[in-house]
């Protein structure tokens, strides 16, 4: 069987403002300290797989400017194939302004700029890499036309989709059921579901039912806490690593990239979850998205 993994997605320039609290609407804090990174859903989900062991190849859309060769470097630096990066004329690469308090809390804003440019026709002229893949990983911080293009076309292959419906919109029904594995955080899930999970009780019950509409399982990532994951002849709770967190910003990023990497290579999915939150406990004791992404050795030392 294949060991090739797909990851389509968004590529993004990460602003970053750590500071002593988020600000209020029309406040201003001084005193943050500033750093550029890498991030976007879809590069850290495949910096995650590949840095994790997977042979990743990466598609995604660039804008013309100055950032998209360093970000094609950066990923080319981990073993990330990148025939399949598309730049765009005219416009801005993906950009996100993120700020980090003390306690690792996050508020994020995003400008898609070229993310939204990656179109069907990109896809159409991906399908043979698409065809090799074991498994495809997918976010939703691409337009969401082309998303629905991907899960229709990765059904037709009969490639295995991996969806982390994150930022959360809505999806169809019969486009929920082409799904291998849906992976929600809470929000995400109550989202879907239209009714609160702040609860583990609410968190399981939105599994359970969230695994009657996709193929194989739901996996709801529950931060600190772990994950609940039902698929249709299971359903167990993976406890999160004890770790310091510093910075929760890629957390589920590097769990998704993680666990696409084990089940490539066969671990079962109990196994596999437990290998992503190792991996996922690492990120989150260090700063930033991508850089944050551990390798296989951090990882196993982690589990
Ligand atoms: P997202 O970043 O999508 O909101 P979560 O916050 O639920 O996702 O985190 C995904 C996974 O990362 C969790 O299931 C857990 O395994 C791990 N994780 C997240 N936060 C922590 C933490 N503070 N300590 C240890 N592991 C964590």
């Amino acid at each position: 069987m294949s060991k090739k993994i797909v990851v389509i997605g968004s590529s993004n320039i990460d602003l970053i403002m750590q500071v002593e609290r988020l600000p209020i609407p029309g406040e201003t804090i001084t005193g943050g300290i500033f750093h550029q990174t890498f991030g976007g859903k879809g590069a850290n989900q495949a910096v995650g797989a590949a840095r994790s062991g997977g042979d990743v190849t990466f598609v995604s859309c660039l804008g013309d400017d100055s950032f998209a060769n360093d970000i094609i470097e950066s990923f080319k630096e981990d073993g990330i194939n990148t025939k399949h990066v598309f730049t765009k004329e005219g416009i801005a690469t993906g950009t996100a302004l993120i700020m980090i308090d003390q306690a690792g809390e996050n508020c994020i804003t995003v400008a898609p700029g070229a993310n939204y440019e990656l179109l069907p026709e990109h896809i159409d002229a991906i399908e043979n890499t698409l065809q090799e893949a074991s498994y495809l990983l997918l976010q939703c911080e691409i337009h969401p036309a082309t998303l629905s293009y991907i899960i229709d076309k990765a059904w037709q292959l009969g490639v295995k989709t991996i969806l982390n419906l994150a930022p959360a919109r809505d999806l169809l029904e019969e486009q929920l059921a082409k799904l291998h594995l849906l992976i929600v955080n809470e929000s995400e899930a109550a989202f879907l579901l239209k009714s609160p999970v702040d609860t583990i009780e609410q968190a399981k019950a939105a599994a359970h039912t969230l695994a009657e509409k996709v193929a194989h399982g739901v996996i709801v990532t529950l931060g600190a806490k772990g994950s609940y994951t039902v698929t249709a002849d299971d359903a167990f709770m993976i406890a999160a690593k004890q770790v310091k967190a510093i910075d929760t910003t890629a957390a589920g990023d590097i769990f998704c990239g993680a666990l696409t990497t084990a089940l490539v290579e066969g671990m079962p999915l109990a196994e596999a979850i437990r290998f992503a939150s190792a991996a996922s406990a690492v990120a989150v004791t260090r700063l930033g998205a991508q850089d944050s992404a551990p390798t296989r050795a951090e990882i196993e030392a982690m589990l």
